[in-house]
């Protein structure tokens, strides 16, 4: 599933293709993904100029000249693919929406499993739509601080991971970078969050931001493979220190790993966590 990293690399590499080139028309080959298409969809898109390409939590917003802008999340499997040569595309099975551009190259919106979203709105009523109303604040903006964080984790009674994993106090911490910062913390992702301490809130702060910025810039030098018609949304290598390792030597090992069993994997909230009981306290 596409995390806030990932999402942000696509957003990149969209702006870089489509931002001030016009799209002649939207093709929707289908009612709806996970929700029906806004009726006016494809007339609200016709002729109009793409202004600007920006991100919220996971959500591509495509600003288009008219005021109007496009909504658009991945969902657990979407895909944007750039196509160079229009003409020369042939729809797949899974090709739900193509956004086909004035100057004969397009873009299309590939979701096997339809839990994606396309929906339109006026700039002005973004903040409050239904997608974005009961977000917090980006990760990586200067309203997510440690003050911030400290106030949001006060009387938090569920366990820390499970609380930097809610979309009201922070948007795009996904399973992955929630185990990942835990880790760079080194806090105990069951401990209650009402427990850290000052200091701990400040490191896990630093580190939600420290490794969404790091898998940022490592889907920034992916572009060129998302990009390319074939389809690979360039998801890219990381190089993660716990995620998916249960079992293995943490990142910078010094645990006695006979004695630990190396990397646990426990369930919460019906995800896997994974971290190091010798290092996360
Ligand atoms: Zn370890």
């Amino acid at each position: 599933m596409p995390e806030l990293p990932e999402v942000e690399t696509v957003c990149r590499g969209l702006d870089k293709a489509i931002t001030r080139k016009t799209l002649a028309r939207l093709e929707l080959r289908r009612k709806g993904l996970r929700f029906p298409f806004p009726r006016g969809l494809a007339q609200r898109c016709a002729q109009q100029r793409i202004t600007a390409i920006r991100r919220r939590a996971k959500y591509i917003l495509i600003h288009l000249a008219s005021g109007d802008v496009l909504i658009a999340h991945l969902g657990m499997s979407g895909r944007m693919v750039i196509v160079d040569r229009d003409e020369k595309h042939t729809p797949e099975k899974h090709d739900h929406v193509i956004f086909h551009l004035m100057d004969g190259s397009c873009v299309v919106f590939n979701d096997a499993r339809r839990f994606g979203v396309l929906d339109i709105a006026a700039e002005k009523d973004l903040a409050q739509s239904r997608h974005f109303a009961h977000l917090g604040p980006e990760p990586l903006d200067t309203d997510f601080s440690p003050a911030y964080l400290t106030q949001k984790l006060a009387d938090k009674k569920t366990a820390i991971k499970i609380a930097i994993m809610d979309q009201a106090v922070v948007v795009g911490v996904g399973n992955i970078y929630a185990a990942e910062a835990l880790f760079e913390a080194k806090i105990d992702p069951t401990r209650a969050a009402s427990t850290l301490k000052p200091a701990e809130i400040k490191k896990l702060w630093a580190a939600i931001r420290h490794v969404l910025e790091k898998a940022i810039a490592a889907g920034g030098s992916s572009i060129r493979d998302y990009v390319q018609s074939d389809g690979e949304l360039g998801y890219f290598q990381h190089q993660w220190a716990v995620y998916d390792k249960e079992g293995e030597k943490c990142r910078g090992c010094t645990c006695p790993l006979p004695k630990t069993g190396g990397i646990k994997r426990i369930t919460q909230g019906g995800r896997s966590t994974f971290y190091c009981a010798a290092r996360q306290k």
